[in-house]
């Protein structure tokens, strides 16, 4: 479907919980409670409703997607849906050597991990707990049971571990996996974002020998990354650049919370809730309609959108 400013939405993520198993200092996570989520079968109407609308790519998120004890149902459900191309995760990887087999037999192809160092203090540091091990398993067991493509999501601030850039960057030379630095954006109270956060550029200047990877035509050309890749490599790697850069014009995204409501741009607080139209299907599609046409022009993160917001509660 064309939004109000000619963009195509065809992608919805859809936040299964506001609750995680890790505590990372930037995204701003609390002890979330399970109450007010959507069940599976609601999820599920939801998603229908979406790809009715010419949504084709489904990404679950959170929180944590697999802290939910039905995230495999889901994923099936999901999995089933004719119209969806891809379904992908994002997920910190804590239990992902669980859960990749029978999430890849759901019909889950795509994973991003999101990884943010390779030093077991420095992740202990970041998340609250000593898990680095686990994660590694997880990227293991995905590549056992084919799942793919992999990514790793990578956040670097200032001070804390931007000298993991190497060690992460290492990965993409070793290993097919694509790893991607993702800009922090203003979303905890660690501080003065601009101060914190790491640009591209500053990596990239780091970095002499990563040259820029051919997109288009290929399956990435409407990525939100930028790629680049090195001779010698296995895995390419990216850039998210929300805040040096921002990618509105091409945004083709739309966030489905985990209570049922529609947020319709990551930077502003526009939100529709769809559980009143949850047992007609017509008045369902409705909604989802409008939440689409009512997606702004631009992020707010330069007008102080952000701060106290979690990534957690908005489904990252
Ligand atoms: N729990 C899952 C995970 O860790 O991938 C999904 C949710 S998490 C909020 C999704 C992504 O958002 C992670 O890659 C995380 O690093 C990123 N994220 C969280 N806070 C962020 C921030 N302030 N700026 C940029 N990315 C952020």
């Amino acid at each position: 479907m064309i939004d109000s400013y000619g963009r195509e939405i065809n992608y919805l993520r859809v936040s299964l919980t506001k609750r995680c198993n890790l505590r990372c200092s930037y995204c701003g996570a609390q002890n979330e409670k399970e109450n007010n989520e959507l069940t599976a079968d609601e999820i599920e109407k939801i998603v229908r409703a979406f790809v009715g609308c010419g949504i084709n790519k489904v990404r679950l998120t959170g929180g944590e997607p697999l802290v939910r004890k039905d995230i495999c149902d889901i994923a099936g459900r999901l999995g089933r849906i004719e119209g969806i191309k891809k379904l992908a995760l994002t997920t910190n990887g804590i239990r992902l050597k669980e859960f990749a087999a029978e999430l890849k037999k759901a019909g889950v192809s795509a994973v991003n991990i999101s990884l943010d160092t390779t030093d077991k203090e420095r992740f202990e540091a970041i998340t609250g707990y000593d898990g680095l091990h686990r994660v590694y398993e997880g990227i293991d067991e995905c590549e056992r049971v084919g799942l793919s493509p992999l990514r790793i999501n990578a956040v670097l601030i200032r001070g804390q571990n931007d000298i993991d850039a190497q060690s992460l960057i290492n990965i993409a030379r070793d290993r097919k996996i694509d790893v991607r630095f993702i800009e922090l954006m203003p979303f905890s109270d660690e501080g003065d974002n601009e101060k914190l956060v790491v640009k591209s550029d500053e990596i990239l200047k780091s970095f002499p020998l990563l040259k820029p990877a051919p997109q288009k035509g290929t399956p990435f050309e409407k990525s939100v990354a930028r790629y680049y890749e090195c001779e010698g490599f296995k895995g390419r790697v990216g850039f998210i650049t929300p805040i040096s850069d921002k990618f509105c014009s091409e945004c083709n995204r739309i966030r489905l919370l985990s209570d049922g409501k529609v947020k319709v741009c990551l930077g502003s607080d526009e939100t529709h809730d769809l559980r009143a139209y949850l047992d007609d299907e017509k008045e369902l599609g409705k909604a989802v309609r409008a939440a689409i046409l009512s997606k702004p022009m631009e992020h707010k993160f330069s007008c102080g959108y952000g701060a106290s917001h979690g990534l957690n509660k908005i489904g990252g």
